[in-house]
């Protein structure tokens, strides 16, 4: 055994010992928060590596957040060495069956260069398809995106869900999916929940695809297995077939993305669908203090158990839990920053050890002012980022139009950026035709015909648009791509628009700086490792000759898919939703908003998923390491209101014991009460005189 991995297995516990050396079939390691699960998988991946000879291309790791992806990249790469990780796969499902739709693009009926479309560009597309019988609202858009959402992740197609279709409503919706399906296919582009679907399909239906595939991946292993849908079960189970070579880690109790689609039942199903499953239990809680873990076990032992699982850890009882009430939410900001502050030198702590987790990212707007008050360094996940920058946008969609001319989304988004003088009119009368004609935008403007459906000069200006275009696209075929690019973005004189639009030179400016970014990134994307994009051209049945083209595809989707910059890695606070801490840890957590309402979600109480609520609050708990804080606000806006809150059931829920509060009327020492009753008297007499 070689001395690295031996010393690695010697520092696991003998369960996770045993989860890491069983490889010869299926394994699930079942487990609570901060026992070590993911530590399994970086651990088993190496074994594999290093003590089994097995080479890391064949391997697969999925989790689930890009975030938990990254940081699993990292902790595996510590352990391996030189090029020994070569051709890993540690990714989330989403980027896993991306890479296998590229590889597949033919077998799928795809042409090179196709786009991925967001949530949004989705419901672009669902509105158009649904506004055309009948003006409809966003809320029924909403609904009919959630119905079809879920179809895909059980795997139902379109023709499936108009004959199951129940009543009026089910036909619609299913009606619409059919459409919006073949629009899709139309546009070339696929949506999030095809990156499982079409994978699952393809390798159904296709024993070639299936047997390239299953011959590229012969180990797989799961994080966060709780939370994956029907689409992504099959997906596994398709890859693993009767090789049964996989290790699932999960734990029930942190299931939280059932309404995605999630089925922790996939847990039980497992056992049923592999008989030969190995279920290795972790009872040791490495992560928090006692005091942390006991109100995590307490307050999830109120919710029904699939699983009775026991927690423990030798950490130390540690501090007290701090609950803070704050008078307003201003106050609640204003206090974790401060707090941030001076902890910060009162333990002698980095900025990057505490973390501030809370249920929606609107939560997190009064907090960063704060922090930026008092000049605290933060990381937002999930909020505003690189990609989402309008200027990145418009360069976008103009990458993407280039590479993929029937991407009609990014033809709306630039057509007009800068200035062309085409106007909502010339377009909804160019939509018409193209849709009549069964053609892109992009494509229809080269029609004749279109001639007789606008005025001359509404056809030139498409046509100056078109042949612009056209133009770069040819120079970059001629030679060099990236210096067309370049000097497209000179010829438009995009600059210029950037500066009429901003409220200062120094904004425009720094938007420009920021395009040039963009295609320095799509330069270093061209430079990627050569062997990983021969071993791409292997799997790729469709030849993607054109480096730019497929660098700027990769640089698309990656935006899409992982919307956000490149990893920062630099010392911050994290702030971010309690869904996106998942899997990760820090030595202090702030969790804010522990209101009704808020923490259980208004929604949840509605509909009664309070469980899933219940196990939402216990994943952000079990995020603590050392010191846990939690705190609301007495009062808070909402719809332009201040509205009274209720403090959150899970408070109650929790071991009193374990908690110390600051700030509660009811609760408060009875001594201090009665110190400040005297003032009050004092003061009371003082003014009588
Ligand atoms: P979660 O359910 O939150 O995803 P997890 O079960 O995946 O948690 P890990 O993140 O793998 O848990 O581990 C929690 C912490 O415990 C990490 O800091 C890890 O390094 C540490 N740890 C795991 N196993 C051991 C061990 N045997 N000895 C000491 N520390 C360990
Ligand atoms: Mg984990």
């Amino acid at each position: 055994m070689t001395p690295s991995i031996a010393s690695r297995l010697a520092k696991l516990n003998p369960r996770q010992q045993e989860a890491v050396r069983a490889i010869d079939g299926p394994c699930l390691v079942l487990a609570g928060a901060g026992s070590g699960k993911t530590s399994v998988i970086t651990t088993k991946i190496a074994y594999l590596v290093q003590e089994c000879g097995m080479s890391a291309r064949r391997i697969a790791a999925v989790t689930f957040t890009n975030k938990a992806a990254r940081e699993m990249k990292e902790r595996v790469g510590q352990m391996l060495q030189g090029r020994e990780g070569h051709g890993l796969t540690v990714s989330t499902f989403h980027t896993l069956g991306l890479n296998i739709i590229r590889g597949e693009l033919k077998a799928l009926g795809y042409k090179p260069g196709f786009s991925l479309f967001d949530p949004e560009d989705a419901k672009a597309l669902l509105r158009d398809l649904m506004n055309k019988d009948a003006q409809v609202d966003a809320e029924a858009i909403n609904q009919v995106q959630a119905a079809i959402s879920n179809w895909k992740n059980d795997l139902v197609l379109p023709g499936q869900a108009l004959s199951h279709a129940a009543d009026d409503g089910e036909q619609f919706a299913a009606r619409v999916y059919e459409a919006y399906v073949r629009h899709l296919k139309a546009y070339n582009a696929v949506d999030f929940d095809d990156l499982i679907l079409l994978p699952v399909t393809l390798l159904r239906d296709d024993p070639e695809a299936l047997a390239r595939w299953r011959r590229k991946i012969h180990y797989m292993l799961v994080d966060e297995y709780q939370d994956t849908n029907v689409s992504q079960y099959q997906l596994v189970r398709m890859l693993m077939g009767e090789r049964q070579t996989f290790t699932v880690v999960g734990d029930d109790d942190q299931s939280i993305y059932a309404w995605r689609g999630a089925r922790p039942e996939n847990l039980v199903t497992l056992g049923e669908d592999f008989p030969r499953l190995n279920v290795i239990k972790l009872e040791q809680n490495y992560r928090s203090t006692g005091t942390i873990l006991r109100a995590a076990n307490t307050l999830i032992g109120n919710n029904p158990h699939v699983y009775e699982k026991t927690l423990w850890s030798n950490m130390g009882q540690g501090e007290a839990i701090r609950v803070v009430v704050n008078r307003h939410e201003e106050a609640e900001a204003e206090r974790v920053a401060s707090e941030i502050l001076t902890r910060r030198i009162k333990e002698r702590a980095e900025w990057r050890d505490f973390a501030v987790l809370y249920r929606g990212n609107f939560q997190a707007r009064l907090l960063e002012l704060k922090l930026q008050h008092y000049q605290v360094p933060y990381k937002l996940s999930g909020g505003t980022s690189f990609f989402s920058r309008g200027e990145i946008k418009d360069a976008m969609a103009y990458l993407r139009l280039l590479i993929n001319p029937a991407d009609d989304n990014a033809f709306l988004r630039i057509v007009n950026v800068p200035r062309r003088e085409i106007g909502p009119g010339t377009l909804e009368k160019l939509a018409n035709y193209a849709t009549d004609r069964g053609t892109s935008l992009f494509a229809a403007c080269h029609e004749l015909g279109l001639a007789e459906q606008l005025p001359t000069r509404a056809v030139e200006r498409l046509g100056r648009f078109t042949h612009f275009i056209d133009g770069v696209r040819r120079r970059m075929d001629g030679g060099d791509a990236l210096a067309a690019i370049r000097e497209m973005l000179r010829d438009m004189d995009y600059e210029a628009w950037l500066y009429q639009n901003a409220s200062a030179p120094t904004i425009a400016e720094r938007r420009m700086a920021n395009v040039w970014t963009l295609i320095d990134q799509l330069e270093k994307s061209m430079q990627a490792d050569p062997e990983d994009r021969a071993e791409e051209a292997t799997a790729s049945t469709a030849t993607e000759t054109d480096d730019v083209e497929s660098a700027i595809s990769r640089l698309v989707l990656r935006d899409i898919l992982e919307q956000q910059a490149e990893e920062d890695d630099s010392d911050r606070v994290q702030l971010l939703t309690m869904h996106a801490s998942k899997g990760l840890e820090f030595p202090h957590v702030y969790l804010m908003g522990l209101e009704e309402e808020l923490l259980p979600h208004r929604n949840a109480i509605e509909v009664g998923t309070v469980e899933e609520e219940r196990r939402l609050a216990y994943v952000g708990i079990t995020r603590a390491r050392r010191t846990l804080t939690l705190t609301l606000a007495r009062q808070r806006k909402a719809y332009g209101e201040l509205m009274d809150c209720t403090p959150s059931r899970f408070l109650d829920e929790l071991p009193e014991d374990a908690l110390e509060w600051e700030g509660r009327a009811d609760r408060e020492d009875p001594e201090k009460k009665q110190a400040r009753g005297q003032d009050a008297i004092a003061g009371l007499r003082s003014l009588l005189g």
